[in-house]
């Protein structure tokens, strides 16, 4: 391995750290407590754990958090009234909802009801638009790409006139990690599953992001000299190496071989995940500051 291997875990603790520091400032000085809630609905297992890790992250930062979980049966209309009472409750900064919801919940509806100010996943569409816009310092950001920006640039600092490739374009990630990535002055291409050639268009990169969902489909040779990797994909796998039944969890970039060709690279696990959920705190807190009348933090900044 010749890359840097850029450690997300690490660097998600220090920022957790960070805005713990400031909350507590925050709490002091106007006696505003950030506060979070989490809403989930039904039993589904990855998402049990990712509320969980995110409610004891809100717990360090010395939030006010509150957990909400629905039957997976519930309907809509009763999930939509928890939404328009969390929106009133100023004791709530930001309010998170779990995806996916069951089939029978009109997603689009729950999170377009989530009041703009209060949508610490930067997913309702007053928020996007402010992103596409330029206006990024009225948007919440949604947390992923905001979290692997903040890796980007810690890796090799001034983002701009870079070539990027984002491979995939979700709403969750794909096309707000392309936003950011613009407006940091990169060459923005967004690829996908109909794109021709994307081997040759990965090779052209000097920075790369891989959120297809695809394991290890990004392979090493695709990977430019000296490229910067950022690794989105969290896909499970078989690994009866480790015994009957057990399983690994792998990005969608070929570590391995990727690292032989790129300058850094995020490895999975352990590099893009945990600065979601330091994001997720992140903008609570940025929530909770602007309802008091108080400025942004600059998270990168505050890193060093
Ligand atoms: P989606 O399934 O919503 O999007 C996947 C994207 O990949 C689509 O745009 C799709 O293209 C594209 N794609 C699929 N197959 C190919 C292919 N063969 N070649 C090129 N592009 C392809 O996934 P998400 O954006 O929600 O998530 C992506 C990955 O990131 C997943 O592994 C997910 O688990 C992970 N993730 C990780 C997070 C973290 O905290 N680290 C947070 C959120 C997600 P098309 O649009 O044409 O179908």
């Amino acid at each position: 391995m010749t890359a840097v291997r850029i450690d997300g875990k690490a660097i998600a603790a220090e920022l957790r750290e960070k805005i713990a520091a400031e909350a507590q400032t925050l709490i002091g000085e106007t006696g505003v407590v950030p506060g979070i809630a989490v809403v989930i609905v039904g039993e589904d297992p990855a998402s049990k754990v990712y509320v969980a890790s995110k409610g004891k992250a809100a717990k360090e930062c010395h939030f006010h958090s509150v957990e909400h979980s629905l039957c997976a049966d519930v309907g809509e209309a009763e999930l939509l009234s928890l939404i328009e009472e969390l929106n009133g409750d100023d004791a709530i900064h930001g309010i998170l909802v779990q995806l996916p919801l069951p089939d029978h919940i009109d997603e689009s509806k729950v999170l377009n009801l989530i009041r703009p100010d209060k949508d610490v996943d930067g997913f309702h569409p007053i928020n996007v638009g402010l992103l596409t816009a330029g206006e990024r310092d009225k948007a919440m950001v949604p947390c992923t790409p905001a979290g692997s920006l903040i890796l980007a640039k810690r890796a090799i600092g001034n983002l701009s006139g870079k070539d990027a490739v984002v491979i995939g374009r979700s709403n969750i990630v794909g096309k707000p990690m392309a936003a950011l990535l613009l407006a940091e002055s990169c060459t923005v291409t967004i690829a996908h599953s109909r794109t021709k050639d994307l081997p040759d268009v990965v090779r052209r990169a000097d920075i790369v992001v891989a959120a297809v969902g695809r394991p290890e489909m990004i392979k090493g040779d695709w990977i430019k000299k000296g490229a910067l990797v950022i690794d989105v994909g969290i896909n499970r796998i078989p690994a009866p190496e480790r015994g009957e039944g057990k399983t690994r969890l792998v990005g969608d970039v070929e570590f391995d071989s990727a690292a032989e060709n790129a300058g850094h690279i995020t490895p999975v696990p352990g590099g893009v995940g945990p600065m979601t959920i330091a994001l997720l705190m992140a903008n609570t807190l940025t929530a909770a500051r602007r309802k008091a009348g108080l400025d942004d933090l600059d998270y990168a900044a505050l890193l060093g």
